[in-house]
């Protein structure tokens, strides 16, 4: 995520507010994906609400049983709607893309507010009581944030001027009832628009702060786990890799091919220091730095383990060959000069070299670190191996 966050900062995250989407198509669509599995989820659970509601208010609402207009086809509508949300329920896990699942929702969508005033047509003159699920339905939907606002805008708006068609056309209804289904839709539409824009919104922001804090979580993370000189991995690195070591250590038992550790020192640093300054001896440890860096394979690791003490680790790899990756480096160290500005200095270090253990914990550093200091007791600039 912390990469990936780095990533999305870069795009513009502002949001349009009108549109209650951000500005940008691609932070939008990343911003979807994010929530595609939450919405379906959300989308499985109304669908099987509706059916659930749908199916006790057949059984139990004699307004429909007894409608009296077309019972049969009533039945059949409310089978159907029953049918239709069961299939959505689990289709809906079969969906893969968010621009399939906000076309499948916006049609289920349309055909559950076409059938909910199909069904209307249907019920009993008086029977404007529906028009509570209505409002029900229009601010549950607007709150899902299921679909863009302007399109749960429209297909809102539409619906409500249909249903209110419904009942002034086909119920014989007083002016005083019809003024109020009026006011219901207008306030179940008005009372949602400002819920799913604030919705809308506040998700948004959210995911911008999930992700600005996802980032300084990654940043705070590497830079912990670096080294500021060097841009090296640091001790606590080499500590969070450690079981790494130990489980390939497990997996090579018995075979030629090991995790080597070994412990490089520079020799007579402080020299460097006193003689031009700690300004020259940061310069050397970074140059050294990138020579250990670039004369190891891209499996192989390094750290700056403090001071001018690095640690190389060489997984899957025999003692022979890396007694010769270790010659090689200290030849081509003995061969080239260190140029910091008019200064040409030699570098020279000593290396201890051992191999890890099976179970063993961190008395790996304690063996190279043997190893090493007989390196130094021998007279610096070698190898010594301490199996
Ligand atoms: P040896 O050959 O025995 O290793 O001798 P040495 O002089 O390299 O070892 P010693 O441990 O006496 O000195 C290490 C020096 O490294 C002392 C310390 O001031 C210096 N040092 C440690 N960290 C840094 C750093 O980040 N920058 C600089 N410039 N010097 C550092
Ligand atoms: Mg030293
Ligand atoms: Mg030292």
């Amino acid at each position: 995520m912390g990469a990936f966050a780095a990533k999305l900062l870069n795009e513009d995250m502002s949001i349009e507010r009108y549109a209650c989407q951000f500005k940008s198509l691609q932070v939008e669509q990343i911003f979807l994906q994010s929530k595609f599995a939450q919405d379906k989820k959300i989308a499985q659970f109304l669908c099987c609400i509706i059916a659930l509601v749908t199916t006790l208010v057949t059984f139990f609402d004699k307004m429909i049983i007894q409608a009296s207009y077309w019972p049969d086809i009533a039945l059949t509508g409310r089978t159907i709607m029953v049918s239709v949300c069961v299939l959505s329920a689990f289709g809906l896990s079969y969906i893969k893309t968010i621009q399939l699942f906000r076309l499948v929702i916006s049609v289920f969508m349309l055909f559950l507010f076409l059938n909910m005033q199909f069904m209307a047509i249907t019920y009993e003159r008086f029977y404007i009581l529906h028009m509570f699920f209505d409002v029900i339905i229009l601010i549950t939907f607007y709150f899902s944030t299921l679909v863009s606002i302007k399109l749960s805008v429209f297909l809102s708006i539409s619906y409500s001027a249909l249903a209110i068609s419904v009942i002034y056309f086909n119920k014989d209804i007083s002016s005083h009832s019809l003024y109020m289904v009026i006011l219901a839709h207008v306030a179940a539409n008005l009372a949602g628009m400002i819920m799913a824009a604030h919705e809308h919104i506040i998700r948004r922001e959210l995911f911008v702060r999930n992700t600005q804090l996802a980032q300084l979580a990654h940043e705070m993370k590497t830079q912990a786990l670096k080294d500021s000189l060097t841009q090296l991995p640091n001790r606590r690195a080499f500590d969070n890799a450690f079981p790494e070591y130990q489980r390939l250590t497990q997996q090579q038992q018995g075979e030629s091919k090991q995790v080597c550790v070994i412990l490089a020192d520079i020799d007579y640093f402080k020299r460097v220091n006193d003689t031009h300054g700690h300004e020259v001896g940061d310069v050397v440890l970074q140059r050294f730095s990138a020579f250990l860096t670039h004369s190891l394979r891209t499996s192989d690791d390094v750290y700056r383990f403090g001071g001018e003490e690095f640690v190389i680790v060489l997984p899957l790899c025999s003692v022979p060959d890396a007694t010769v990756i270790i010659n090689s480096m200290i030849s081509r160290l003995n061969s080239e000069m260190c140029e910091v500005g008019e200064l040409s200095l030699p570098i020279r270090a000593s290396f201890g070299l051992t191999v890890m253990r099976e179970e063993e914990q961190k008395s790996v550093i304690s063996r190279a670190d043997a190893a090493l200091y007989q390196a130094k007791d021998a007279g610096r600039n070698q190898l010594v191996i301490k199996l």
